[in-house]
């Protein structure tokens, strides 16, 4: 519907502000991408929206781009009071947030800032007392903020929950119950996951009222710009042939993904160990840490990050050439966010998965989420003693749950 509104594909018929225009213009975006297209004039009118999405879809201009329109034209904001707060999971991406609302915003008249934990909070109670129009934060310190008195949500026209998923496997919900009774009811609400379980339903029947729902079709990123195969290996084999694979086809630059903290931790050691410059990210390591070794993977001073799939969701890494599975992941939808990690901006990018026998219904599902069956390549002397069964194509579509409607 919205996109018949929209035939020409370009951010001039989704009816946003030259302002806005003038700084997409800068930030050298063509056209809008899928999800922006529908959900632009989904905010535009004011309505609630639920949407599917992950990072690298352009969900978070999406958002950011209709809520600049609306708040530009509202009324000025008192002081310690907020018009929009865009809610994130981690300091990572509330940072990364922040520098889209000041790249698409830079030529409006917009009050922005972001606070997060792990840093001085005095700056930040300083920087509040002024109002905002948009505030982007991780909720434990939004509600340090607000028990402080620094902050006040009287005048909130907008919410916004980015990564809602992750934000509930962070542990997030208390916060966002305590949040929920000191907003206004009265208010349009965005949320985005990249994925639905239970509770990120029962969350959206909270906070969410008669949402316009979208979802952008993951298998269109997948099997159209990224090139898949699998190497079957026994499992106890996978480190060794990952190392062969890197020294023979001089791999750098490389995101590997383990399915445990713990086999992340041990991969890197044994990296370490073959003089192969290897970073690991997860959930136990401090932020200093994870903060750091972005750094140096992006700056090409280590070739290699072992991460697991909560760490690496929402990190900003573009351009990357090859993505690794060492081990195909829990949920089959973390394999297209693994591997929408690479093949972006119009590059094709390639994505390999070590796969053992006991794996395998894990690659059925996945072949049956992506609809293909993956190209297989046996390495030369990694001959399988557990051989992995061939694969036959289950065409039924997986079953998409959606959210019931919110108890009244
Ligand atoms: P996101 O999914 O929000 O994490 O965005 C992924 C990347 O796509 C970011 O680096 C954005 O700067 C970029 N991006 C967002 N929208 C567009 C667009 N319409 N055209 C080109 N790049 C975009």
């Amino acid at each position: 519907m919205n996109e018949m509104n929209n035939q020409s594909g370009e951010f001039h018929g989704l009816n946003l502000s030259a302002p806005i225009l003038k700084a997409l213009k800068k930030q050298n975006y063509e056209k809008p991408s899928p999800i922006q297209i529908e959900t632009i004039p989904a905010v535009l009118s004011g309505k609630d929206v639920l949407a599917a999405a992950q990072t690298g879809t352009g969900k978070t201009a999406a958002y950011i781009l209709p809520i600049l329109d609306r708040l530009s034209k509202g009324k000025k904001v008192q002081s310690n009071l907020v018009r929009a707060l865009i809610l994130a999971p981690t300091r990572e991406l509330a940072a990364q947030i922040f520098d889209s609302v000041q790249n698409y915003g830079r030529f409006l008249p917009i009050e922005a800032t972001v606070v997060y934990g792990g840093v001085k909070i005095n700056p930040q109670m300083i920087r509040l007392t002024k109002g905002l129009d948009i505030l982007v934060a991780t909720p434990g310190r939004l509600l340090d903020l607000y028990r402080r008195n620094s902050i006040n949500f009287r005048q909130l026209e907008i919410l916004i929950i980015d990564e809602a998923d992750r934000m509930l496997n962070l542990g997030f919900l208390p916060e966002i119950h305590e949040l929920l009774t000191r907003i206004p009811a009265r208010r349009q609400t965005l949320m985005f996951t990249a994925t639905f379980s239970e509770d990120v339903r029962e969350l959206a029947r909270e906070i969410v009222t008669d949402p316009v729902e979208i979802s952008v079709n993951p298998q269109e990123i997948t099997v159209n710009s990224v090139k898949q195969w699998i190497y079957p290996v026994d499992k106890m084999r996978k480190t060794e042939l990952l190392i062969k694979l890197i020294k023979e086809n001089k791999w750098t630059k490389i995101l590997v993904f383990t399915k445990t903290k713990n086999r992340a931790d041990h991969l890197e050691q044994k990296l370490h160990k073959k003089g192969i410059l290897t970073a690991a990210i997860h959930g136990d390591k401090g932020q200093g840490a994870r903060t750091r070794a972005l750094a140096e993977f992006k700056a090409d001073k280590i070739s290699l990050l072992v991460a697991t799939d909560l760490a690496a969701r929402g990190l900003d890494i573009e351009q990357l050439p090859l993505v690794v599975n060492f081990d195909l992941p829990h949920l089959k939808e973390d394999y297209i966010h693994r591997i929408g990690r690479t093949g972006r901006a119009n590059a094709t990018g390639e994505a390999v998965s070590f796969v053992s026998a006991e794996e395998f219904p894990k690659l059925r599902d996945i072949e049956r989420l992506t609809k293909q069956v993956l190209e297989r390549r046996i390495v030369e002397g990694f001959e399988l003693e557990n051989p992995l069964p061939e694969s036959q194509l289950d065409v039924r579509p997986f079953k998409i749950k959606k959210p019931k409607k919110r108890k009244q």
